[in-house]
């Protein structure tokens, strides 16, 4: 098993940087614009004056007097967010998305290379999105994850299996992922501080102690972590739509436009390997009123013809009379196609 962590560096941040070029190297955070806000991300030039995300907006300024701070721009964060997922997916199909700059891949069918093709990555992120990306490498997730924070930002580094336990002795607790400031707190009464003190403790003291989380820290510490990479589509819904002047009222005109948009649908579908088990449709009639029906098939689809079926028996049920002014079809429960192999890989 061969897992990547991936982890975009002070991801909100560094997409302002972009469009705000005379902003770069100078402390600069995204988030709340009154006193009484929480900051978001920081950059790394506002983290070296103690300014980091989740801290109200009063605070870091007086720790930073000059930092700038902007509001956030969701959109554009998803749009680059896309940007880069997309990118990810020549690296391997099986990507596990934890958040909007955070992935797991599965890269256990990299037989060699492993060290040029995770710089390649960083690279191409960088190149094509001007982002830069924290890699780390493992045999599981719990240290994939633990070597993208080793040497961030603009890091990679590859923790083998001969490393543990040894290398994550002299690490803090709070490192070990599973471990809350709770936790940290109970077991610093106790005397653990790092990860050499914990792995002292025995699995039963631990269990009675902290139950399910202490064996699992007990575990991860011991580089085993069974979790696997689990592929999420990249997309809940695939769709498309058209709005007409002209309002449309005979059925074949209907049906040849869902035709059309189901081709769309198809090629769309080819491109990024996924398929729906939910069809939909959506209907509004001249005067507004919206009509959506959808139909869960037991296997999923993505042929036109296929999706094109589904669609002509939701009109025919729905036998709506009035003039339509818009018409548009989409494919939802996405999952890849083939995952059903994959699974047992
Ligand atoms: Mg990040």
């Amino acid at each position: 098993m061969k897992i990547l962590h991936v982890d975009l560096d002070a991801f909100y941040a560094s997409v302002e940087e972009l469009d705000h070029p005379e902003y770069k190297n100078r402390p600069l955070a995204v988030g709340g614009q009154r006193e009484d806000g929480i900051l978001t991300t920081a950059n790394y030039p506002a983290r070296k004056f103690g300014v980091h995300s989740a801290m109200p907006v009063f605070m870091a300024k007086s720790l930073c007097p000059d930092l700038i701070i902007l509001p956030m721009h969701r959109k554009k964060y998803l749009e680059k967010s896309q940007e880069v997922f997309d990118l990810l997916q020549d690296f391997s199909p099986r990507i596990e998305k934890v958040s909007i700059d955070e992935a797991y891949l599965d890269v256990s069918h990299w037989q060699e290379g492993e060290i040029e093709k995770s710089l390649a990555l960083k690279k191409k992120i960088k190149e094509e999105t001007g982002l830069n990306i924290s890699v780390g490498l493992s045999y599981n997730k719990f240290l994939a994850k633990l070597a993208s924070d080793w040497k961030k930002p603009d890091g990679f580094f590859w923790i083998k299996e001969e490393d543990i336990p040894d290398l994550l002795f002299p690490l803090p607790i709070s490192k070990v992922h599973g471990i809350g400031s709770r936790s940290e707190d109970r077991l610093h009464r106790m005397g653990i501080r790092t990860v050499e003190d914990l792995y002292q403790l025995d699995q039963d003291f631990l269990q009675d102690h902290f139950h399910k989380a202490g064996l699992q820290w007990y575990r991860r510490i011991r580089g085993i972590d069974p979790r696997p990479v689990e592929v999420n589509s990249r997309r809940k819904s695939l769709g498309t739509e058209e709005t007409f002047h002209e309002p449309i009222t005979k059925r074949e005109d209907i049906l040849a436009i869902l035709k059309t948009q189901c081709q769309e649908l198809e090629e769309e579908s080819l491109k990024k390997g996924i398929q729906g088990a939910t069809v939909s449709i959506k209907l509004k009639t001249k005067d507004f009123k919206v009509y959506t029906r959808s139909k869960t098939l037991r296997e999923p689809v993505y042929r036109w013809q296929d999706t094109f079926a589904v669609c002509r028996d939701l009109i025919d049920k729905l036998a709506l009379k009035a003039p339509l002014r818009l018409v548009g079809c989409s494919l939802n429960n996405l999952m890849d196609r083939g995952i059903e192999q994959m699974t047992f890989l």
